[in-house]
């Protein structure tokens, strides 16, 4: 239940809030534009601007006031795409390389906080996924198996009898262990990207919204109510909050809000018996749930499709504690401090995806599960648009599909959501 003084603003900027930036003047000129400010945005600045080009970040809003400071912090080495979905659609070898993405996303940003120095509570503090259904667990144990054999995945699975040593509940039947996956601050997170792309000499201009973009040349103009910047490459790094001036990438990613709460601070022993193994919780319901300690064990952050299209975070609040109280009752009396939501972008094949599309270099469509690869396909994205071939992954290779007869008004998002529910109840 919401409490009486509950807040709509993430619990995370409790300890980092967006920073209000000062209004410096739009350069005329860049090496690379970057727009959006967020984990890809960053990344793709940091590489570029060691690489000694001039860059200009334009953020539409505060730098991280999009989903890199409001989600989950769990860095996972998976997409949304499981293998069966991938292989039938690409082929068994391309399905792997896919999912080999996840495992270099992972280890990448990993290996960025290590090397910047950048202290946001980072641990490997492992993941269970805990199976909905006997059959998602049966389908997880197989898949399991052959990724451990063909890309080194490190995962064990754990039967519905031993699963009281992650999470204690028994609404779920096992699930699977996967010990590499990490946890983070992913407000913290951010600010240490900022600071490191900006010490590397990039720029970022925050409320600097990027309102059209035309070819001049070899040149490409972005016009914003601040002024006009003309730059020789574009990186588009917006995910959820990609807008029209981008019609063939809004065609191609449909914007879906996640949801999460906090719960007030409980003593930390109560916290530690509920996820005694202190993983990062993922179901596997369509309409999944995903919850975890706070980095300070004292609060269960608990998120997940309280619905598939903006709603009021009071009643979001309500949703989410009814589904956390479901899973565990003995929660049932909490109350809820904070309650908060932002976009994520889905793509049809679950993918996330980077290139090049109508002049300007792209990455998003991360589905939900960013923390790990923004940062990683931000990057890739700054090595195309310096030209390098390392900025070739698997991931060049799946094809980029716009969903059929859309165009950016996802008015069916409230149908699909009662499709989901009506999946978990009656299973699938
Ligand atoms: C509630 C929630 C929970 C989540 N939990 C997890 C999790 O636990 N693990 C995980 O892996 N992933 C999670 N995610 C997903 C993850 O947060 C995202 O995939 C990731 O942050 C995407 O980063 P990004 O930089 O691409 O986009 P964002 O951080 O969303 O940044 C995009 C930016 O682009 C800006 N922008 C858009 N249009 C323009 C324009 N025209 N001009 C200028 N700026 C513009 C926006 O203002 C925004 O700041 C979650 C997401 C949400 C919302």
């Amino acid at each position: 239940m919401p409490g009486e003084d509950i807040r709509f603003d993430p619990w995370w900027w409790e300890a980092a809030p967006p920073v209000p930036q000062a209004e410096a003047p739009l350069p005329a000129t860049a090496d690379v534009a970057i727009v959006g400010a967020g984990f890809t945005g960053l990344s793709a600045a940091l590489t570029a601007a060691r690489a000694g080009r001039r860059v200009a970040v334009l953020e539409a809003g505060e730098p991280g006031s999009g989903a890199s400071t409001r989600n989950g912090g769990m860095a996972g080495s998976g997409h949304k795409a499981a293998y069966g979905q991938l292989s039938r659609r690409y082929g068994k070898k391309a399905a792997l390389d896919f999912l080999g993405v996840g495992i270099a996303a992972l280890e990448f940003t990993a290996g960025l906080i290590e090397r910047e120095g950048i202290e946001c509570h980072f641990t490997r503090s492992g993941r269970f996924r805990a199976a909905w259904r006997p059959a998602h667990y049966e389908t997880m144990a197989r898949e399991t198996d052959l990724l451990a054999r063909e890309i080194g995945l490190e995962a064990e699975m754990v039967p519905r009898a031993e699963q009281g040593r992650e999470v204690a509940t028994d609404v779920y039947h096992g699930g699977c262990l996967y010990p590499r996956h990490g946890s983070l601050h992913p407000a913290l997170f951010h600010r240490g990207l900022l600071d490191r792309a900006e010490g590397a000499g990039a720029r970022v201009f925050a409320r600097s919204p990027v309102t059209g973009m035309r070819r001049d040349g070899n040149r490409l103009i972005l016009r914003t109510p601040r002024g006009t910047l003309a730059a020789s490459d574009v990186i588009i790094a917006t995910n959820g909050y990609t807008g029209g001036i981008t019609p063939g990438l809004r065609r191609r990613v449909i914007p879906i809000p996640s949801f999460i709460i906090a719960t007030e601070e409980l003593p930390a022993e109560r916290i530690r018996a509920l996820i005694p193994g202190g993983r990062m919780i993922v179901d596997t319901r369509a309409a999944h749930c995903y919850y975890r300690a706070s980095p300070d064990g004292r609060r269960l952050l608990f998120g997940g499709r309280a619905a598939l299209h903006p709603i009021d975070l009071r009643l979001g609040a309500k949703r989410l504690h009814a589904l956390m109280s479901g899973i565990f009752p003995q929660m049932a009396g909490v109350a809820v401090t904070h309650s908060w939501t932002g976009f994520v972008a889905y793509t049809r094949d679950r993918l996330p995806h980077l290139g090049k599309l109508d002049g300007v270099h792209y990455a998003l469509g991360y589905s939900g599960s960013g923390v790990a690869m923004a940062p990683y396909l931000g990057h890739k994205a700054a090595l195309k648009a310096l030209g390098s071939d390392e900025g070739r992954t698997p991931l060049d290779d799946a094809r980029f599909a716009a969903f059929p007869l859309y165009t950016g008004r996802p008015w069916f998002l409230p149908l699909a959501n009662l499709w989901f529910r009506a999946m978990d109840a009656f299973g699938y």
